[in-house]
């Protein structure tokens, strides 16, 4: 049980998860603002000084706006590829000034260790510089995180795979973003290759990495206008169902609030 996952927030006003094991406590973006991140912590029992740094996936401002802070704040390595470590430090401010000693720059599709914890990062397809999501391992059990997906590719499914704990991308209903309010360019962009993943699509998805040591699955990035939080379970669950399985009671399925710590995991 000595691997812990809590998404603090998730959605398009920001994104950040906690994964802990019992050496490392690191957070995957910080795209809200460096007080409410340490308030989320704070609800969780962790003390942002003993955190060990943050994984970035890419540079939008619902995963960067507390990074820059936070790491000034409490001596924090960033890590991120050096595509994106580029786009951040282009959006000036946002950033601001970061320690030489805490830029850290990783490399897609290759693993690194930190301490007990073995992280890999795997390209997405999404419209940022160089995007990427995360898996963990830690003594046997793996966690997933694919979120600001814009269609779901080979390379996505063979990287969650075999995860006991998944959190994934369920943006929008497709009808209620057809439909709805968001301008036409804006509609362009999420429903196209490169923007985010419908729910429809993240139950197929989840049809297929499906295995028997699936212990939870975290509907994540949901959109404020185009879903709602029961819409997504159903869709996911309706494609879950045509693939022939039945969710109740195999595994955990819930969505990540968008303003809120969410459930507290061990695995
Ligand atoms: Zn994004
Ligand atoms: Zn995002």
């Amino acid at each position: 049980m000595g691997f812990k996952f809590c998404s603090i927030t998730s959605g398009s006003s920001g994104n950040c998860i906690y994964i802990g094991t019992p050496k490392v406590n690191i957070l995957v973006d910080a795209g809200i603002s460096g007080t409410k991140v340490q308030a989320g912590l704070e609800k969780i029992g962790v003390n942002p000084a003993s955190l060990h740094g943050i994984l970035i996936t890419h540079e939008h401002i619902d995963h960067i706006k507390g990074v820059g802070i936070l790491s000034r704040r409490f001596d924090l390595p960033l890590l991120a590829t050096a595509k994106t470590w580029e786009a951040m430090e282009a959006m000036g401010k946002v950033l601001g000034k970061i320690a030489p000693h805490n830029k850290v720059v990783i490399e897609k599709d290759k693993d690194f260790i930190l301490k007990d914890l073995v992280i890999h990062p795997y390209p997405i397809p999404h419209d940022a510089a160089d995007p990427v999501g995360y898996t963990f391992v830690h003594s046997n059990k793996k966690i997933s995180i694919a979120t600001d997906l814009g269609h779901v590719n080979d390379q996505i499914k063979d990287n969650i795979r075999e995860s006991n704990l998944i959190l994934l991308e369920s943006n929008h209903d497709i009808d209620m973003l057809i439909n709805g309010s968001y301008p036409y360019y804006l509609k362009r962009r999420i429903l196209s290759n490169f923007g985010h993943l419908c729910n429809e699509a993240a139950g197929k998805i989840l049809a297929e990495v499906f295995h028997d040591k699936l212990e939870a699955v975290i509907l994540g990035h949901l959109s404020k206008e185009n879903n709602y939080p029961q819409l997504a379970l159903n869709s996911v669950k309706k494609q879950l169902l045509s693939a022939g399985i039945e969710q109740d009671g195999r595994f955990e399925l819930t969505v990540a609030k968008r303003e809120d710590v969410s459930e507290f995991f061990s695995l």
